[in-house]
């Protein structure tokens, strides 16, 4: 205890808050944080030596949960060949080609080093096609933290009650509208006045970032549509659900095109990889076949490629995602009856394999709703389940991410956590 204490003390002497990534700092435990030491398929270990099951599971990536083995050879067979060579490999070609393959409307990519990244060029690269400024985001959708992006957006900007953030200035946002996730009557609202002046609507076709909101019954058919009579470009952020809903993502689960397409956690198998891509005519206005400019140093990383390509070879395999997806209700379903025994106000939303239980009398169909959970409660139930080694996010906003290594008795551990934390918040 003392090794952490004093871990810790030096953590928030040379890092803000501790942390590299705001949310982190919340996960404590008896007041102590968790700081973590290594990882075995769903289990992670802090550095005390305690042993969690884990559901946050670096927030999305590990879909293959810790340390997979198959990605780990991959790993130390790229690392062997050479760190990072500034030049064309095969190993990024090998990830481009899966990528493409399993999202048709991924024509061409480019490799980037993170979801902010990815986003950030996907939104340069729409205004410079269209000849416009205005983007249109959705409230509670978190998309990165490049500035244009940073206003009323999830994860730990809901976390903190951010409404937007110092630094990001007027001009920044100038050209950012934000309309109600799921409200396709809003958004053709929107459209009907300023439809010729949007040069893209980006949206989380599930929103992951508030928790996960499921889109109402026609609000991607409806972007689509209004997006595609305006001349707009229409991004998916599949951040979140690319390779995690299934092998081509939400646009597949719900048969809608976009334009563009924005990918990271999954894809790069627990290394810091993005990527955006879509319709071949936008990204031949990338340079150097264009003259939209974007790069990076260590983009393509061919570690990082190798760990991506590994994961999705796996991923590929027949019956992955039914399997995934079984775990994934299995757990939803628990919950909520443990939730009904408790009698504790619980809404459990489930897309797929991604799933949130809100401390909220449901339905939960957008930020709105989403603020209205009791995050005390969710506190406390945090609190409880971490005292049964069962890490869940520390923060209301967020997806419970099940990996393939998350057995059925885990799961089932981790619903009997559920039924005596729960019990333990109606108590309180
Ligand atoms: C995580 C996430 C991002 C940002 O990705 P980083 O790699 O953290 O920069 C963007 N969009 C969505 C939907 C995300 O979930």
């Amino acid at each position: 205890m003392r090794q952490v204490a004093d871990l810790w003390t030096r953590a928030q002497e040379l890092l803000p808050g501790g942390v590299n990534s705001p949310v982190r700092a919340r996960a404590t435990v008896d007041g102590e944080p968790v700081i973590a030491d290594h990882g075995e398929g769903p289990f992670l270990f802090s550095v005390d030596g305690r042993r969690f099951i884990d559901l946050i599971m670096s927030w999305g990536p590990l879909i293959l949960g810790h340390a997979n083995p198959v990605v780990l050879e991959a790993i130390r067979r790229a690392a062997e060949r050479g760190t990072t060579f500034g030049l064309s490999t095969a190993a990024e070609v090998e990830l481009a080609e899966r990528i493409t393959t399993h999202i048709p409307s991924v024509e061409m990519v480019r490799m980037v080093n993170s979801g902010t990244e990815a986003t950030m060029s996907a939104i340069r690269l729409a205004r410079a096609a269209t000849g416009r400024d205005l983007i249109v985001k959705f409230a509670g959708s978190y998309h990165g933290h490049a500035d244009a992006l940073l206003v009323q957006a999830g994860s730990g900007m809901a976390a903190l009650g951010l409404p937007a953030s110092p630094g990001v200035t007027r001009a920044s946002v100038a050209h950012t509208a934000v309309l109600p996730y799921g409200d396709a009557r809003a958004a053709a609202g929107f459209f009907a006045e300023r439809g010729d002046e949007v040069a893209a609507v980006i949206v989380e076709p599930v929103a992951g970032n508030m928790g996960v909101v499921a889109p109402a019954e026609g609000f991607l058919a409806a972007l689509r549509d209004l997006t595609r009579k305006a001349g707009s470009v229409l991004i998916f952020d599949e951040v979140i659900t690319g390779f995690r809903l299934g092998l081509g993502g939400a646009q597949q689960r719900f048969g809608i095109t976009p334009d563009l397409t924005c990918l990271g956690k999954v894809i790069g198998g627990g290394l810091p990889v993005g990527a955006y891509g879509g319709r071949k005519d936008l990204m031949s206005l990338v340079a150097p076949l264009g003259d939209v400019y974007q790069a990076g140093t260590l983009s393509g990383n061919p570690i990082a490629m190798a760990a991506g390509a590994a994961t999705l070879d796996v991923l590929s395999q027949d019956g992955f995602y039914e399997v995934l997806e079984a775990k994934a209700r299995r757990l939803a379903e628990g919950i909520g009856q443990a939730a009904a025994a408790s009698g504790v106000q619980v809404t459990v939303n489930r897309v797929g394999t991604l799933i949130t239980a809100f401390m909220a009398k449901g339905p939960v169909r957008n930020f709105d709703d989403v603020l209205k959970s009791d995050q005390k409660a969710y506190r406390r139930l945090y609190e409880g389940l971490a005292k049964r080694q069962v890490l869940i996010p520390p923060a209301p906003f967020e997806a419970l991410f099940v990996s393939a290594a998350h057995h059925d008795r885990l799961i089932d551990d981790v619903v009997e956590a559920y039924a005596e934390a729960l019990a333990e918040v109606k108590q309180e």
